[in-house]
């Protein structure tokens, strides 16, 4: 299937220069939604998972069905402050500033086989943060799935120790 062509591209949002990818339109077609989370199913299916973890908001949107249709949990990241019992936390770099991401510190025992999600590798400044979080708690991240990865950016190179899969590629 062509996912490429469900996917919008706004440009100069959210500011001047940028072509932003908007999935929503991919999200709102039920049969394409569910054609993308089963080849990425697909992939991740022989890793023997334990469990997705995937950053809020649109790493749920990915991990949350691929959760169901492989018969795992699933474990939120979240920024900090939104999560109601006892945390982890990380820094990580934005653009402008830095930020932070927590997860619960009881959702993964050490030694289990950790699948993370998300919408989109820009950078894999995300990703990175929530592999720290995976890792600090023990768990072994047996791949990292994405809807869509920016060729054009360092993202994979940054990611080169993990098994990465993306559904597709913009360059
Ligand atoms: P990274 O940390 O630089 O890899 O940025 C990835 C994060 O930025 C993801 O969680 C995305 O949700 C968000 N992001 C960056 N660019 C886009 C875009 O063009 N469309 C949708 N999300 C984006």
């Amino acid at each position: 299937m062509d996912f490429k062509q469900h996917i919008t591209i706004v440009e100069d949002y959210p500011k001047e220069g940028i072509r932003f990818k908007d999935i929503t339109t991919l999200m709102q077609n039920g049969p394409v939604y569910k054609a993308a989370i089963d080849e990425m199913a697909a992939f991740a299916r022989d890793k023997q998972v334990d469990v997705i973890v995937g950053p809020e908001a649109r790493g749920f949107v990915v991990g949350c069905p691929m959760a169901v249709a492989l018969e795992v949990g699933f474990v939120p990241v979240r920024k900090a402050g939104k999560l109601p019992r006892d945390v982890i936390s990380v820094d990580y770099g934005l653009e402008y500033g830095k930020d932070q991401l927590t997860i619960h510190a009881d959702a993964i025992q050490k030694g289990q086989r950790v699948l993370i999600t998300d919408d989109l590798l820009a950078t894999g400044g995300t990703i990175e943060a929530t592999i720290n979080l995976v890792e600090q708690l023990g768990g072994i991240v047996v791949g990292i799935v994405f809807l869509i990865e920016l060729g054009y950016l360092d993202g994979r190179q940054r990611l080169d120790k993990y098994d990465v899969y993306s559904l597709m590629t913009f360059q």
